[in-house]
């Protein structure tokens, strides 16, 4: 099959299935968004929402986060994964949005990823959630999805899996795309043991094909 017709098949899909995907961290405000997602690096969405509530209420923008302590932040994020880098990062993130963006936070990607604890994944994904930009945001699902699908070809790095994923989307979709394929990993496509039985996109996954005796011999085991 060629990948422009495996991008077809798996763009239609998702169109009918998840037409409206979006992220499921919770926000409010771009400054929200940005904190939530430098939060779940390494750790999942579902702690993370569990631990914003309070955290925004005690510091509902980036000028009440630019005056908090070091303790008091880490209190408030200690149940997340590597709270102590991102204590840091969440200082370092409020003081230089305020120095150099005016508190605001910045649509370029390029400016985005001068942000402490902002890299390319965070900064695309705030420019495609929040500007709606056509920024691929490849994080650990994102990428393992991919490749098991064959979207990507032998794409070792986050960036050659942007790279591929931007050259075969329309524009129009990369932002959605990114979270079909992130839901699909988290849901379907896991990583120890994919659910195959259960997706739909069997017929054009380069991994399954790849399978194919394997799971030939399984059913008929089960028969
Ligand atoms: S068929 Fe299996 S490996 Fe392929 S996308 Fe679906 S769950 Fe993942």
């Amino acid at each position: 099959m060629r990948r422009i017709e495996r991008f077809a098949f798996v763009i239609d899909h998702f169109l009918r299935t998840a037409p409206e995907a979006e992220t499921e961290l919770f926000y409010g405000t771009p400054y929200e968004l940005m904190v939530a997602v430098v939060l779940s690096a390494q750790c999942t969405d579902k702690r993370v929402n569990l631990t914003t509530p309070a955290l925004f209420q005690r510091f509902p923008d980036v000028f009440a986060l630019a005056q908090g302590s070091e303790e008091e932040i880490f209190k408030l994020i200690r149940s997340i994964s590597y709270p102590n880098n991102k204590t840091k990062h969440l200082m370092g993130l409020a003081r230089v949005l305020i120095d150099e963006f005016g508190g605001e936070v910045p649509s370029e990607i390029n400016d985005l990823v001068k942000i402490p604890g902002v890299g390319r994944k965070t900064a695309n994904v705030i420019a495609s959630v929040i500007f709606n930009k056509p920024a691929m945001a490849v994080d650990t699902h994102v990428f393992r999805v991919s490749a098991r699908l064959g979207l990507t070809v032998k794409a070792k790095t986050p960036l050659e899996t942007e790279k591929q994923l931007v050259k075969y989307l329309p524009e129009m979709l990369i932002s959605r795309a990114h979270h079909w394929l992130i839901l699909h990993g988290r849901y379907v496509c896991v990583a120890r043991k994919p659910k195959c039985a259960a997706c739909e996109l069997q017929s054009v996954c380069a991994y399954f094909q790849k399978q194919q005796p394997k799971n030939v011999a399984l059913t008929l085991l089960d028969v």
